[in-house]
């Protein structure tokens, strides 16, 4: 410009030149003025940007600037660096020194060098810096200037620290797994794998420096079972970053494998996949010998007759043995298979009143946490026939790993005979509290093992008490050597039965019955002794015992009369015949000689004296019938039909002149004594014919009827009849209703029959409405 306005000075004027001058005095102060603005805000920045800027003359090895941050940096402010040129190597940590040193070199060349070293603060802290230096160098390739950035990276430093750390326990933690672990990005690369996953699949090293997952995956289906599967699996989440996976992989040499996929969020985005594997063989083999110990549980289970069934609480289906039907007394065949739904089950199986109550205990126990050995139900059934029983179920389950019930399994057992002994044994309890006889249970020593509330009440002590008393304290005659003996003889007849005394509470004695058993019951050996009061019983005994006695002695007295009565009749009407017969037969001289001779009263005389021995050599006939009857004693068998034939033949005069009809239907053959049975009917048809109402003509029905061991005679007439009062004294002898002269007679003729009958273990008996008719009957023991 000067240049120019010298140039231009030449043409113009001074004034102009002055003018000029002065214009271009004012545009080069407004530059300066420009310029400096620029430097102040240059200035500004260099001292308040966060890194330290610095530039070094290499010639005079001068610091030529440091910025303001120096101080925040280092603690040391621009001033102490331009006193002391030693002092930023100073501040560097010890062991650092060295990484300073290296630059030089390369500094020297003219590169630009960056570096990272630790610094120790004025504050005396270690702070980690980054330091970037560039290098001029002059044109003989001399090094004259360093300019440099320095920046704090203590916290990045310590940030980068902690992700290390988080890397290397992340790292530790895939190694220590037992599981193999792949991490592959979105796009299936090989990202990191563990120790593990190389072991678990075998996978050469080489393979996986490559990180070629092609070759990796190829290597891995080769050893599957299933290849395609896995591969489709594979392809499938490929599709579906997001998704969780989970499934069992076999291997072709046995192995088996779960496999758990998930994906790799960063900032809920997928960066990949991770992949975990674990060898579950031992387990599933720990699985399959569970499998053979159940197969050994339902081997078990058929030896020992135990209905066997599996809930697969999946399908919800039952699944029952042979076992389980024959229980129920039904088939497989006949129910339609081995297996159907819960509903079906308990419609056939289960006691209606019982559903309900089955139904949610099956529900509780599969949802249980924890499930012991000692699951266990018992209820009431419904037979195939219908009849009802009950069973006891115990039952196990098995769960998977989220803790699932995924199959029930039980084993049924048929305790309807238990249940019976349980309910026999509850009502032996109620029956033993509740009897009237007391019961002791009594060991070999005497002492009480039981008593029943009976044996409280009989005695009148306390249950407390009569434990406490045994035998010896209610036994008045206790003597232990007889106990002893009686307890062998126990023993040894299991059974024995002995009336003795016992003493109450209030002191009196009782008579008792006791019935006691032996029995061994778990090494425990015991009498068990049903006893009861029979002290009225004795005094009633007693009382009949005597009366018996007295009853005896009578009948013995009563017999001895009897006989003596009847040898009496016979000897005195068999003696009485003889002077009889001479006085008959005298008076019968006496009035053939003197008839007419005498007087008319001596005749008159005679002729009663005569009448009279008549009627008394047939009292004494009679008599001595009565005293023979039974004395032929010789049972036969009598055909009562010709019995009767020759009866009314003999007869015969006598139902003709009464004008009599006499009806009998067929009678039996009895075993009797002949001439006793005909004399019974003849009398019997006798008083029949005789007993007549004047004017009418005797009507005689005669029958004989079979009762369970009698044959019941009847001979009915249309006569007299007899008054009530005098029904029964007719059948002693001698007794009769009428005078001679109404009725002829002697009374001896029933008394005959009572006689007879009696001989046959028979009874006799009139029925009869005076006036109409009577009805004689009697029995005659059938054999
Ligand atoms: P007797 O015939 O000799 O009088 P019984 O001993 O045969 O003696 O009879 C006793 C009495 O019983 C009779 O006197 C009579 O009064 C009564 N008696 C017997 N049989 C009959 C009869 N069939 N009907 C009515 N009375 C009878």
């Amino acid at each position: 410009m000067i240049q120019s306005g010298r140039n231009n000075a030449e043409q113009l004027s001074p004034e102009m030149l002055s003018k000029k001058l002065m214009e271009q005095s004012a545009q080069l102060k407004k530059e300066n003025e420009e310029l400096r603005k620029a430097h102040k805000e240059l200035k500004t920045l260099f001292e308040s940007i966060n890194e330290v800027l610095y530039s070094v003359d290499m010639v005079s090895n001068k610091l030529l600037q440091v910025s303001a941050a120096c101080e925040k940096v280092y603690g040391y402010t621009a001033a102490d660096f331009f006193a002391d040129g030693n002092l930023w190597q100073n501040v560097i940590h010890p062991d650092d020194k060295e990484i300073s040193q290296q630059q030089v070199q390369l500094l020297n060349q003219g590169k630009q060098v960056v570096n990272q070293y630790r610094i120790i603060h004025k504050d005396k802290s270690v702070r980690w810096i980054e330091n970037k230096i560039t290098s001029t160098l002059d044109e003989k390739g001399r090094l004259i200037r360093l300019d440099g950035v320095t920046n704090d990276i203590t916290d990045r430093k310590i940030a980068e620290k902690k992700l290390e750390e988080s890397v290397s326990i992340m790292e530790a933690t895939i190694e220590s797994t037992a599981d193999g672990i792949l991490v592959a990005d979105l796009n299936g690369k090989i990202i990191k794998f563990n120790k593990k996953f190389v072991e678990l699949w075998h996978i050469p090293g080489e393979i996986l420096e490559t990180k070629d997952d092609n070759k990796a995956i190829n290597y891995v289906l080769d050893q599957l079972a299933d290849p395609e599967k896995f591969l489709s699996k594979l392809n499938e989440l490929q599709n579906r970053p997001k998704e969780v996976s989970f499934d069992i992989l076999e291997f072709k040499d046995g192995r088996i494998f779960e496999r758990y996929s998930q994906p790799q969020l960063i900032y809920e985005e997928c960066a990949g996949r991770v992949w975990s594997f674990r060898d579950i063989t031992k387990r599933r083999n720990d699985g399959e010998a569970l499998k053979e110990s159940e197969s050994q549980l339902a081997l078990a289970t058929k030896i020992a007759k135990l209905g066997h069934w599996e809930f697969d609480a999946i399908k919800g289906l039952f699944t029952f043995n042979d076992q389980f039907y024959s229980l129920f007394k039904t088939t497989a065949e006949k129910v339609g298979g081995y297996i159907m739904d819960p509903q079906r089950y308990s419609e056939l199986f289960v006691f209606p009143d019982d559903r309900d109550f089955v139904n949610g205990e099956m529900v509780r126990t599969m949802g249980a946490l924890e499930i012991g050995p000692n699951n266990k139900l018992e209820h009431r059934i419904t037979y195939a026939n219908g009849e009802i029983g009950w069973i006891s179920v115990n039952f196990f389950l098995i769960k998977n790993d989220a803790g699932v019930t995924i199959k029930t399994f039980g084993v049924n057992q048929d305790i309807t005979d238990h249940k019976k002994a349980e309910e026999a044994l509850r009502l032996a309890q109620f029956t033993i509290e509740n009897t009237t006889h007391a019961i002791y249970w009594i060991k070999s020593d005497g002492s009480f093992h039981m008593v029943n509330n009976a044996a409280t009440q009989m005695l009148g002590f306390s249950f407390e008490e009569l434990m406490q008393l045994n035998v010896p304290g209610i036994d008045p005659f206790y003597n232990k050597e007889v106990w002893d003996g009686f307890w062998q003889a126990i023993m040894n007849q299991k059974f024995m039965r002995l009336i003795t005394k016992h003493i109450r509470k209030d002191g009196t004695l009782i008579d008792v019955q006791i019935d006691t058993h032996y029995f061994r019951f778990e090494n425990m050996e015991m009498s068990c002794a049903f006893v009861s009061d029979i002290t009225e019983r004795k005094l009633h005994e007693e009382l009949l015992q005597k009366s018996e006695a007295n009853l005896e002695i009578k009948n013995n007295q009563l017999e001895l009369k009897n006989k003596e009565l009847e040898q009496f009749a016979y000897v005195a009407s068999h003696d009485l015949q003889e002077p009889l017969r001479t006085i008959s037969s005298f008076v019968e001289l006496i009035q053939k000689q003197y008839k007419g001779k005498l007087d008319i009263n001596a005749d008159k005389y005679l002729s009663f004296i005569a009448q009279s021995s008549d009627r008394m050599k047939v009292l004494i006939k009679n008599l001595l019938d009565y005293s023979r009857i039974g004395a032929k004693k010789e049972l036969e068998q009598v055909d009562c039909n010709q019995m009767m034939h020759e009866v009314l033949a003999d007869l015969g005069a006598a139902i003709n002149d009464a004008n009599a009809e006499i009806h009998h239907n067929r009678l039996p053959v009895i075993s009797g004594y002949p001439t006793e049975i005909k004399q019974l009917f003849q009398n019997l048809i006798i008083n029949a014919v005789k007993f007549q109402k004047k004017g009418v003509a005797p009507q005689i029905k005669i029958s004989a009827q079979r009762t369970k061991d009698t044959w019941e005679f009847s001979f009915q007439d249309n006569g007299i009849g007899i008054e009530k009062q005098h029904r029964e004294k007719i059948f002693n002898i001698f007794q009769r209703l009428h005078t001679r002269s109404e009725y002829a007679g002697s009374g001896i003729g029933l008394s005959h029959c009572k006689k007879i009958v009696e001989l046959h273990n028979g009874k006799i008996w009139v029925e009869s409405v005076p006036n109409e008719g009577s009805t004689f009957n009697f029995t005659i023991q059938a054999n």
